[in-house]
């Protein structure tokens, strides 16, 4: 039978942040507390059976509120950069907090990953689960209209966790919501990801510019360091793309799938775990972030992160979009439902 607990993990001003555990009945276990509904670890098995924690981050509450670069978090309301923290709904400009160069990112000085969701544990079938909502008032980091967001995980009994957000909202809005867990296959305290293979279902990128804004084009990944189309060691071209490419991978793909079609977007393979991850998404873009401006954080037992010791995949709409017209539209109005799942499934070979 799958398993839902929850303890403590720590206050923030006298309210409680919970720990939840969701547990499958092959072992598989992920860990996740209502700040941010951060996945704080993820427990999976090897080709020998054996299960290790899989994702980076930190072992108290602390440290997530001071020095955390989005580990394991759900961000909102719109993930990655908006140019200059500016844009204009139906005539009326909007200024965000510019909390990233000139440019504004996920969400602001307290996106949703500093927020504490409401939680409810339950089981569906094989599946555990958690239900995490939260209200976020008009106005919060000055995005216009009130927003209910609910994001529902679910570790089903084939060792997939999949996260289910949902957004509505009583004004003309914004949205684009991820997920940003760092993955290391082999363990998250296993030094650099270089020996990960990737494969990315992408013919197109979108190219930015120096401040990470994409350019508006959609380019052609072949013959570029971005043709991840068949699987790639990431090591292969990492070097090149942290000379070329402010420090490293860290850009949008432009998923094969049509728009709002759930498929997959990624895979990745460690060869001495054996361990794999698929990534499915019913969004347009993947961004795929090296761990770059990490820099000698202490993480969970006794572990220190340095740059390329994990992976982001993150699934969402393209960086700037609601400045750039030729992009898939962010704008949530009020009535629509924002619906946006993603599935990272693991496996070993
Ligand atoms: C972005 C990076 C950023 C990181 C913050 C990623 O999603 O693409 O540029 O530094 O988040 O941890």
């Amino acid at each position: 039978m799958p398993q839902v607990s929850s303890k403590e993990f720590g206050k923030i001003e006298g309210k409680t942040v919970e720990l939840y555990t969701l547990a499958n009945d092959s072992g598989a276990k992920a860990e996740i507390i209502t700040l941010g509904g951060t996945l704080v670890s993820l427990y999976m098995p090897d080709k020998n059976g054996k299960f290790n924690d899989i994702v980076l981050g930190f072992d108290n509450l602390e440290q997530y509120l001071k020095e955390s670069p989005y580990f394991g978090a759900n961000i909102g309301r719109a993930a990655n950069r908006i140019a200059g923290g500016r844009f204009t709904l139906e005539g009326k400009e909007y200024q965000l907090a510019v909390n990233n160069g000139p440019n504004a990112l996920h969400g602001g000085e307290e996106g949703f990953n500093m927020k504490i969701w409401d939680a409810e544990g339950f089981t569906s079938g094989g599946s555990a689960c958690l239900k995490l909502t939260y209200t976020s008032p008009d106005g919060e980091e000055n995005y216009p209209g009130e927003m209910n967001v609910e994001a529902v995980y679910s570790l089903t009994g084939s060792n997939e966790l999949k996260i289910d957000f949902k957004a509505s909202c009583d004004k003309t809005t914004i949205v684009n919501l991820t997920h940003h867990s760092y993955f290391n296959l082999a363990g998250h305290n296993s030094g650099k990801i270089y020996d990960h293979s990737l494969k990315i279902e992408a013919d197109q990128y979108t190219p930015v510019d120096e401040n990470l804004i994409p350019i508006g084009e959609l380019k052609s990944v072949e013959g570029t360091i971005f043709d991840f189309r068949k699987a790639k060691r990431i090591g292969e071209d990492a070097e090149k793309a942290a000379k070329d490419y402010t420090s490293g991978f860290d850009h949008n793909f432009v998923l094969n799938n049509p728009e709002n079609q759930y498929g997959l977007a990624a895979s990745v393979y460690e060869p001495k775990s054996g361990r794999k991850m698929d990534v499915y998404t019913n969004q347009p873009g993947l961004q795929f972030y090296a761990a770059n401006f990490v820099e000698n954080l202490k993480g969970k037992d006794g572990a220190f992160y340095n740059p390329h010791c994990g992976l982001c995949l993150e699934p969402q709409k393209f960086p700037n979009a609601v400045n750039t017209p030729n992009f898939a539209s962010p704008v949530l109005k009020p009535g629509e439902v924002y619906k946006h799942s993603i599935s990272y499934s693991f496996s070993t070979e």
